[in-house]
């Protein structure tokens, strides 16, 4: 499967240089989201690429209107979303493993994401909630929505989604 991470994406852009780029850095280390048509641009460019195997969407969609927009590109493609998979955290848990990150990437010899400090991951969890957790919702209802826990080990986790996947 294609794994299509939006993040990924935005990061790529942002060194690239391009026009794009420079409006998306600022917006992403104050922990916002970027725009909907942005973002949705970039993941249609992607598809049109070979989906034979299928797509792993990670960290979109983030918005009712990012959803809609994924139905129906899959759609035009004869696809659809088989499962939406929502990894469960508590917000403690979160921070604690950004921090961690942070130091790593320091550690490693790197640098940490410019996101990655603790008043733009307050803005992310804000942004989270007001604008991603209805996606919850939007999922259950049409049942496609999968439960994680995103505390057990990395290995079950993964075992967990590798049986999601089938
Ligand atoms: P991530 O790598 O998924 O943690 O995303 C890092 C940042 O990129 C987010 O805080 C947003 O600013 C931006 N971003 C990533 N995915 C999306 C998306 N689907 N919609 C809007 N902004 C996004």
């Amino acid at each position: 499967m294609i794994q299509l991470s939006t993040g990924d994406m935005l990061r790529e852009a942002r060194t690239s240089g391009t026009e794009m780029g420079k409006i998306v850095a600022d917006v992403m280390d104050r922990g916002e989201l970027v725009t909907d048509e942005i973002v949705i641009g970039l993941i249609r460019e992607k598809l049109e690429g070979d989906a034979k195997g299928g797509f792993i969407f990670d960290g979109f969609p983030r918005t009712l209107a990012q959803a809609d927009a994924l139905e129906k590109l899959l759609a035009e493609m004869g696809q659809k979303l088989d499962h939406a998979i929502e990894l469960q955290v508590n917000d403690e848990v979160l921070v604690g493993r950004i921090v961690n990150r942070a130091k790593e990437a320091v550690a490693a010899g790197g640098t940490a994401r410019a996101d990655d400090n603790e008043e733009s991951l307050k803005k992310r969890l804000m942004e989270y909630y007001k604008k991603t957790s209805p996606l919850l919702g939007y999922y259950h209802a049409k049942g496609t929505l999968r439960g994680v826990d995103g505390l057990a080990e990395i290995g079950t986790v993964k075992a967990s989604i590798a049986e999601i996947l089938g």
